[in-house]
C-alpha cells in the first residue's frame, strides 16, 4: 500500500475533546473523526485496526465451534416486553416508534432476538447445544459516553449466545468460551487477567471477566501476588482469622458530638481512629428500611449488598428517609433503637467491640457498644471492598488492588430468558424443558482502545502486530529519487509475500515528517530507505516498541527481514 494514495489525516496538536491517552492517540494518528457524542467514525486507518481485531475474534470463535449469524439493529418492543426488560433496561435503551406507531429498539445487546430466534426452531435435545455470535454494532444510550472508542454510544461487540439441554452441557460451553477469550485476548497481544465477577443469582465462577491491565482502566480488581486469583471488587471475598477472645465491653454511654457527622469528624472529635467507629447506613432495598454496618474505615460495597439480601433494588436512603427511620438528620444514625425492617453487619465487626456509633439522636453518639448486647443484628455477611492488606481468599499471600479495562465478559444466564419467553425442547424422555443459556460479550472496538492505553509512549501508539494497521512502514526519504522509489515498492512487494503487509510512505513530505508520522501511528516495524543505505546495499529497520535499531542487507533480503520480523514478533509474546 502506498500512503501517497491512502487517506490519512495525522493532527500535530492534542485535540482539546480526549482526555485519555488513547482518545488523544487515535484521534492525532487519523483514526477516528467524533461524529456526536459517543458516536464514532472509523478512518482508514482505524478501520484496518478494527477489522484485524475482528478477524482473530472470529477466527477463535470458529475455532471454539461457535458459528456466525448477523442480527438486525433494529429490535422490536414486543420481544423486550416478553423479557420484561423493556421496563428494566432504563435510558440506556433507545426507543423509538415507526410510521405505524410501533415501538422499537436499537439494540443494546441481542438476548430477546437469539432467544426468539431458537426457541422458534429448536424442538428436540438432538438439536442441542447451538452457540451463536455476531460481530454488529450496538448502540446504548450512555448516561456518560467518554474516552473515544473506550465508552461509546454505538460501538462494536462480539455477541455471542450458547444454547444447552443441562447443566453439564451449559458448564461444558462456558469452559469453552472462556478458553476462547484466553486464546483471542492472547493472540491480540494484550496483557490481561481473567476475573471472577459477580454472577447475580446463577452463583458459583459462572461470570468471568476479561481485564486488560492499565492504569486508566475504570474497574479496580484484586489480582494475588502469588497465585492466579484475580476477582473485581464485587466478588472478592474478604478472609478472616477465627474471632479470638475479645475483652469485655464496658457499659455503654452516650456522648455529645455537636456538628461531628462524618466518621472522621467523629474520630476527630473523640479522639479515636475511625476503625473504632461503627459506620451505619441506611437503605431502601425493594422498599423497605434496611441497616448495614461496616467499620469506619472500611467502604461497603453495594452489589455484596445487595447479593447478601438476595434484593433487586438498593439505594441509599434520602435525608427524609433518613429521619424517618432515625428520628435524627443524617451522620447519627446507629444500631441501637432503630426502626428498621433489617439490621445487616459486615462479618468483620465480630472481631471485636466496644464501638461507637450513631445514636440516633441530634449531635450524638454512643460509646462502648456492643454489637451483641446492646443491638439486635439479622445478619453477618461480607459486606466491604477487600483492600491491599487483606489476604487472598485463595493462598493466603497478598493481594494487590489494580485498574483494569473490561474488554470481554462470559456469563451463564441460566434459564433467565428462557423462562421469561418459553424457549423450551423435549428432552430424552419427551418432557418438555428450558434451555440454559450463556452469553459472551466483546468490546471489539474498546479492544483497540485497551491496546493503545497499554502500549504507548510520548511519541505515539506502539502496536501489537497482530493488530498494527500495517505490521511494517517503509520510509521512503526521497520520494522523487526514481530508482529508490522502484526499490521501495519492490521491498514493499517481497515484504508482503512473506505475510506481513506493509505501507510505503512515498508522499513528498520531509524525513521528519514521516519519522513522526510512523512513531505517531505506531507501525511496530519500521524500514527507513535512503540514498546511503542503498549505496552500501542494506536498509535501516528500528522496533518501535523498543527503539532498537539495526540494519537489514538488501541482498538477501526476504530471509533478513522474516529474522528481524520473527525477533520482534516473539519479544512481543514474552513482554
Ligand atoms: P461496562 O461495565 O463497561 O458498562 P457492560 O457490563 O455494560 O460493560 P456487557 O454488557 O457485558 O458490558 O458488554 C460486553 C462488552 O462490551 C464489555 O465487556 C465491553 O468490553 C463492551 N462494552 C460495553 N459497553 C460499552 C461501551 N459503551 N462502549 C464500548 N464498549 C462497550
Ligand atoms: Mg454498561
Amino acid at each position: 500500500m502506498r500512503l501517497s494514495a491512502f487517506y490519512l489525516p495525522t493532527l500535530k496538536e492534542d485535540p482539546a475533546e480526549a482526555e485519555v491517552v488513547s482518545h488523544k492517540l487515535m484521534l492525532r494518528a487519523g483514526m477516528i473523526r467524533k461524529l456526536t457524542s459517543g458516536i464514532y467514525i472509523y478512518l482508514p486507518m482505524g478501520l484496518r485496526v478494527l477489522s484485524k481485531v475482528a478477524d482473530i475474534v472470529r477466527q477463535e470463535m470458529n475455532r471454539a465451534g461457535a458459528q456466525e449469524l448477523l442480527m438486525p439493529s433494529v429490535q422490536p418492543a414486543d420481544l423486550w416486553r416478553e423479557s420484561g426488560r423493556w421496563d428494566d433496561y432504563g435510558k440506556e435503551l433507545l426507543r423509538f416508534t415507526d410510521r405505524h406507531d410501533r415501538d422499537y429498539c436499537l439494540g443494546p445487546t441481542h438476548e430477546e432476538v437469539i432467544t426468539d430466534l431458537v426457541r422458534g426452531e429448536v424442538r428436540s435435545y438432538r438439536q442441542l447445544p447451538v452457540n451463536l455470535y455476531q460481530i454488529q454494532n450496538k448502540f446504548r444510550d450512555e448516561i456518560r459516553p467518554r474516552f473515544g472508542l473506550m465508552r461509546g454510544r454505538e460501538f462494536l461487540m462480539k455477541d455471542g449466545y450458547s444454547f444447552d439441554k443441562d447443566e453439564e452441557g451449559a458448564n461444558t460451553s462456558y469452559q469453552g468460551m472462556y478458553d476462547a477469550y484466553v486464546r483471542i485476548f492472547s493472540r491480540l497481544g494484550l496483557r490481561f487477567r481473567p476475573v471472577e465477577a459477580d454472577s447475580g443469582s446463577i452463583g458459583g465462577s459462572f461470570s468471568h471477566e476479561f481485564m486488560v491491565l492499565a492504569e486508566t482502566g475504570e474497574d479496580t480488581i484484586a489480582v494475588c501476588s502469588s497465585c492466579d486469583y484475580a476477582a473485581n471488587l464485587e466478588k472478592a471475598v474478604v478472609a478472616y482469622p477465627e474471632v479470638g477472645d475479645i475483652p469485655a465491653c464496658p457499659e455503654c454511654e452516650t456522648v455529645n458530638t455537636p456538628g461531628a457527622h462524618t466518621v472522621d469528624e467523629v474520630a476527630t472529635f473523640l479522639k479515636v481512629e475511625p476503625k473504632a467507629i461503627l459506620k451505619t447506613l441506611l437503605f431502601d432495598v425493594d422498599g423497605e428500611p434496611v441497616a448495614a454496618l461496616v467499620r469506619g474505615d472500611r467502604e461497603l460495597n453495594d452489589v455484596k449488598l445487595k447479593n447478601a439480601l438476595d434484593a433487586q433494588n438498593v439505594t441509599l436512603a434520602d435525608p427524609e428517609q433518613v429521619k424517618a427511620w432515625t428520628g435524627a438528620p443524617v451522620g447519627f444514625a446507629g444500631p441501637v433503637g432503630l426502626k428498621v425492617k433489617k439490621v445487616i453487619a459486615d462479618v468483620e465487626l465480630r472481631q471485636n467491640n466496644s464501638w461507637i456509633a450513631g445514636a440516633n439522636a441530634a449531635d450524638a453518639h454512643i460509646r462502648n457498644l456492643d454489637l451483641n448486647r446492646d443491638a439486635s443484628v439479622d445478619v453477618y455477611a461480607d459486606l466491604r471492598n477487600i483492600t491491599e492488606s487483606d489476604p487472598c481468599p485463595k493462598c493466603g499471600q497478598s493481594l494487590e488492588l489494580t485498574k483494569g479495562i473490561e474488554v470481554g465478559h462470559v456469563f451463564k444466564l441460566g434459564l433467565k430468558y428462557s423462562k421469561a419467553m418459553n424457549a423450551t425442547f423435549l428432552d430424552e424422555n419427551g418432557k418438555e424443558q428450558f434451555m440454559i443459556m450463556g452469553c459472551y460479550g466483546i468490546g471489539v472496538s474498546r479492544v483497540i482502545a485497551a491496546a493503545i492505553e497499554q502500549n504507548f509512549d510520548e511519541n505515539g501508539i506502539y502496536f501489537p502486530p497482530p493488530i498494527a494497521p500495517f505490521e511494517v512502514a517503509l520510509l521512503l526519504l526521497s520520494p522523487k529519487d526514481e530508482a529508490a522509489r522502484e526499490k521501495a515498492y519492490e521491498l514493499s512487494d517481497l515484504i508482503e509475500s512473506t505475510g506481513a503487509d506493509c505501507i510505503v510512505d512515498d508522499r513528498d513530505e520531509r524525513p521528519g515528517v514521516k519519522f513522526k508520522d510512523a512513531d505517531l501511528v505506531g507501525y511496530p516495524l519500521q524500514l527507513v530507505l535512503g540514498g546511503k543505505g542503498l549505496a552500501k546495499g542494506v536498509i535501516e529497520a528500528k522496533d518501535r516498541r523498543t527503539g532498537e535499531k539495526t540494519e537489514l542487507s538488501l541482498d538477501d533480503f526476504v530471509a533478513a527481514f522474516t529474522a528481524w520480523r520473527d525477533q520482534i514478533r516473539s519479544g512481543w509474546e514474552t513482554r
